[in-house]
């Protein structure tokens, strides 16, 4: 039997995602032990019972020590925090990454407490749910999804194909950007839709009266998808948007003005203007659908509860 690409990969969060890899990891004998540490016990304490890994604590530094891959699976505002944590028990060698959705500001975290002689390769998996914490985890998630490396521009070549080869042995397809163009990526096509959920969900909600239980009662048309959204967990999203402020108001400015201009083609009347936007944005869904990042088969909900058949 072959050997595992590293010895001991230590997990420092383990929620959706570090449990994720953790399953994943296991599934696929990419490692010979496999710990975690978290915050909380109550959060550590899940993770045992669930069996996500060989043992989870709540000493970050403990966790770490001697391991040969560490990846920080925190909220991004933690990154920073975490690394510091576990900084003296880095041993020379070994790999430090992330899996934050945010890349410019969690290297400015992170980055200063790595020590000399350790590896630091930040990633991120596009891949998720809205879903959190270590019972949210699920095999597989990353099979077939982008995992997105931003490697520093000094930083060590060799592993930054190890780390390469561990996502891709997660089943991801890898790819590598630049930080700053990472997160202006991510911030029109996860952050501002993300954005756009949470606030139609709550200008929904402050409708009130009769509207409001209406709107609940009819959420299949469109809204449902949002609310999905909207249900994502409050403090990674606090921590995305403090983090990528830039990139989101950069991107919320454009979104604003295109907004405009469909509010003024409804005001005017201007059928044209729509039907020509309309069939644009199709054709960008065509071809989202063409190459395999969703699926062309309707999506009609799941049915209300109050309308199943007995
Ligand atoms: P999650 O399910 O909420 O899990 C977060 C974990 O981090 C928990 O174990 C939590 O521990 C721990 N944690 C929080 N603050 C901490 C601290 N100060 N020190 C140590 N541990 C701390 O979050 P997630 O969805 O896995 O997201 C983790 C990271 O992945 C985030 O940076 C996010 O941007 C990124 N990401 C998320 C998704 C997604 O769809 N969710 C997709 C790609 C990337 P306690 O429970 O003990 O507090």
């Amino acid at each position: 039997m072959s050997s595992p690409m590293f010895e001991k990969i230590a997990l420092i969060g383990i929620g959706l995602i570090g449990g994720s890899i953790a399953l994943d990891a296991r599934k696929r004998g990419l490692a010979k032990s496999i710990v975690a540490a978290t915050r909380s016990a109550e959060t550590a304490a899940t993770a045992n019972r669930l069996k996500l890994v060989d043992h989870c604590g709540t000493d970050l530094a403990a966790a770490a020590k001697d391991a040969d891959l560490v990846i920080v699976c925190t909220p991004v505002g933690a990154c920073g925090p975490a690394t510091k944590a576990i900084a003296a028990s880095l041993k020379p060698g070994c790999i430090v990454s992330d899996v934050g959705s945010v890349k410019q500001t969690v290297i400015a975290d992170m980055a200063p407490h790595i020590p000399a002689g350790v590896h630091f390769i930040p990633a991120h998996p596009v891949a998720g749910t809205e879903n959190s914490g270590p019972e949210a985890a699920i095999l597989d998630l990353f099979q077939g999804r982008y995992c997105i490396l931003t490697p520093l521009p000094d930083g060590d070549a060799a592993a930054a194909d190890r780390l390469e080869a561990f996502w891709k042995a997660l089943g991801s397809e890898v790819n590598r950007l630049d930080p700053a163009n990472h997160d202006r990526i991510l911030a029109i096509t996860s952050h501002l839709p993300h954005l756009i959920a949470y606030t139609i969900v709550g200008t929904a909600d402050d409708l009130g009266g009769h509207l409001n239980s209406e709107v609940l009662k009819y959420a299949a048309g469109g809204f449902r998808d949002f609310t999905r959204i909207a249900a994502s967990d409050p403090t990674m999203w606090r921590d995305v948007f403090l983090a990528n402020k830039e990139a989101v108001l950069e991107m919320l400015g454009t979104f604003t003005e295109d907004l405009a201009k469909l509010t003024r083609a409804i005001r005017r009347g201007d059928g044209e203007a729509l039907f020509d936007h309309f069939t644009r944005t199709r054709a960008i869904r065509r071809g989202i659908v063409e190459i395999g990042q969703d699926s062309a088969a309707p999506d009609f909900g799941r049915p209300h509860a109050a309308l199943k058949k007995p």
